[in-house]
C-alpha cells in the first residue's frame, strides 16, 4: 500500500515531467504557449470544478479539500492546513532559491522583488482595486512612457524602481482611473508626495533655478 506522501510525491513527478515536456499539466496534450503549464482553457475546468467541491464543503462546514471536520478558525482540517503550511513554506524557499517568481513559480524574479513582473503587477491592480487581468494595461502605460520616468528620465524596472504614481492624489479627489496614473521612479515617487503633477514641477523649478541660476 502506498502512503499519502508516496503519492504526492508520485504525483509532484508526474507533473514536474509534464512540465519539462512541454505537456499540459492537465489534459496531457501539448502546449502551443509555453509560458504557462496548463491550457488556459483547462485551468478554467479545472477551477470550476474545484470551486464546486469548496462550496458544497463550504454549505456542509467540512475541509474544502476532504470530508474532515475544519481546524479552528480555518477552511481545513488539521491535516491540511498543516500540509498546505508546510509545503507552502518549501516552494517558496525553493523558488527563491531558484530564482522564480515565489507567487507564480513559473516566471523568473523582476528587479529586487521575489515576484516575476507580471505577479507584482497583478499584486498592484489588487491595490489600485482592479481585476486582476488587467495588469497588461500598467505595463502598456509603461511601454508607453517608453519604461521612463517623466520626472527624471531614469529607466523604470518593474520590482525595482518602477513606482505607480496617481497624478492627482488620492486623497486629493483622484481616482484610480489609468488616466490618472503614471510610472515614476521610485525615489521621485516619494520626492512627489502629496502633490499634484503641477505642484512638483513647480517646486522642482523653484528649487533647480535657486541650485543652478543663483549667480
Ligand atoms: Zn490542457
Ligand atoms: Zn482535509
Ligand atoms: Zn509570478
Amino acid at each position: 500500500m502506498q502512503t499519502r506522501e508516496q503519492r504526492a510525491a508520485y504525483m509532484r513527478a508526474f507533473l514536474a515531467q509534464r512540465r519539462e515536456n512541454g505537456i499540459c499539466t492537465h489534459c496531457g496534450k501539448p502546449l502551443t504557449d509555453l509560458s504557462r503549464p496548463i491550457h488556459p482553457e483547462c485551468a478554467a475546468q479545472k477551477n470550476a470544478s474545484r470551486q464546486v467541491n469548496r462550496k458544497r464543503r463550504n454549505k456542509e462546514g467540512t475541509c474544502s479539500e476532504c470530508e474532515e471536520p475544519r481546524y479552528k478558525g480555518t477552511l481545513l482540517c488539521r491535516r491540511h492546513w498543516t500540509i498546505q503550511r508546510d509545503a507552502r513554506v518549501k516552494l517558496v524557499e525553493e523558488r527563491r532559491t531558484q530564482g522564480l517568481c515565489t507567487r507564480c513559480g513559473f516566471h523568473p524574479h523582476s528587479g529586487n522583488a521575489e515576484y516575476c513582473a507580471e505577479c507584482f503587477l497583478k499584486l498592484l491592480c489588487h491595490k489600485l482595486k482592479w481585476e486582476r487581468s488587467r495588469w497588461v494595461e500598467l505595463l502598456a502605460l509603461l511601454d508607453k512612457q517608453n519604461r521612463r520616468c517623466p520626472y527624471s528620465g531614469r529607466l523604470l524596472l518593474i520590482g525595482d524602481n518602477a513606482s505607480i504614481d496617481h497624478k492627482i492624489p488620492l486623497d486629493r479627489g483622484g481616482t484610480n482611473d489609468l488616466t490618472n496614473l503614471q510610472w515614476v521612479d521610485y525615489h521621485v515617487n516619494i520626492m512627489k508626495w502629496y502633490r499634484t503633477d503641477e505642484e512638483f514641477l513647480a517646486d522642482l523649478y523653484q528649487i533647480s533655478r535657486f541650485l543652478f541660476t543663483k549667480d
